[in-house]
């Protein structure tokens, strides 16, 4: 039987006395395109910081294709690309070496890193910046970076932190089309967003949190046909 991408059953976290993660119970199959809604606060990324290691749960458990996300945190490492909301980049460096040392992290040579960062920088769309530091790319080039520095260890779950907020529409547009392809491709996908339609446009299935709790999973069209859905509206605006 196949592993689920990502299984949460029963997730809990706390920072004082705010219950981020509720019990929360997510299934994320492999290959699809999954869409976590929810308003500020809900606890989307609270919930990508436990995937990724960056946050200790409080109980529960949580598994990337089947590994425990913290006993077995090596076989998950290298099988996940993060795109989260706020970075942190190496200032000093080319990006395109930026890359190269993240490969590196992933254990991948060094003939092979620099092959694996010029895809990446080609697949965003900004190889002509390789020799660049981050701090001087524009903000929309720094988002195609980021998704470039998700993308360099060839990751099967690709996760995106609402990688289009803020963004002119052109560049909306070019990063849906780049997700895409990953997809089509095979990888699995998991992107928070408060558009329902970006969710709409690209993901097979969303959840709805709010209070650390999963509401409901539904496909975007059954969102959408639902137009007057409290949640929705809040999420649209
Ligand atoms: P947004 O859409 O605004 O990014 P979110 O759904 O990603 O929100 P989280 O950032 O996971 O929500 O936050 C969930 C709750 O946990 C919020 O009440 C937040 O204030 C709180 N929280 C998150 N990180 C911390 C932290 N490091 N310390 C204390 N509280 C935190």
């Amino acid at each position: 039987m196949t592993e689920p991408a990502i299984r949460a059953s029963g997730l809990q976290k706390r920072y004082g006395d705010v219950q981020a993660l509720d019990d929360l119970e997510l299934t994320v199959e492999q290959g699809e395109f999954f869409g976590l809604l929810g308003p500020n606060g809900a606890g989307k990324t609270t919930f990508i910081n436990t995937l990724v290691g960056l946050v200790h749960k409080d109980g529960g458990t949580a598994e990337v294709f089947g590994f425990d996300v913290e006993d077995d945190y090596r076989e998950v490492r290298d099988r996940i690309g993060v795109a989260p909301q706020e970075f942190n980049v190496d200032r000093f460096f080319p990006i395109i070496e930026v890359l190269e040392h993240k490969a590196g992290y992933h254990g991948i040579s060094r003939a092979e890193a620099r092959e694996r960062a010029e895809d990446a920088l080609k697949t965003v769309g900004i190889w002509d910046k390789r020799d660049t530091r981050f701090d001087w790319l524009s903000g929309g080039m720094k988002r195609r970076f980021v998704l470039a520095r998700a993308l360099v260890s060839n990751p099967d779950l690709l996760i995106l932190d609402e990688p289009t907020a803020g963004v002119d529409v052109q560049l909306r547009h070019d990063l849906w089309e780049i997700i895409n392809r990953m997809n089509d491709a095979g990888t699995t996908i998991l992107l928070t967003t408060h558009y329902i339609e970006e969710a709409e446009r690209l993901c097979d299935r969303v959840a709805i949190m709010d209070d650390g709790r999963k509401v409901e999973v539904a496909t975007p069209d059954d969102l959408m046909a639902r137009g007057t859905d409290t949640i929705v509206l809040e999420l649209a605006e």
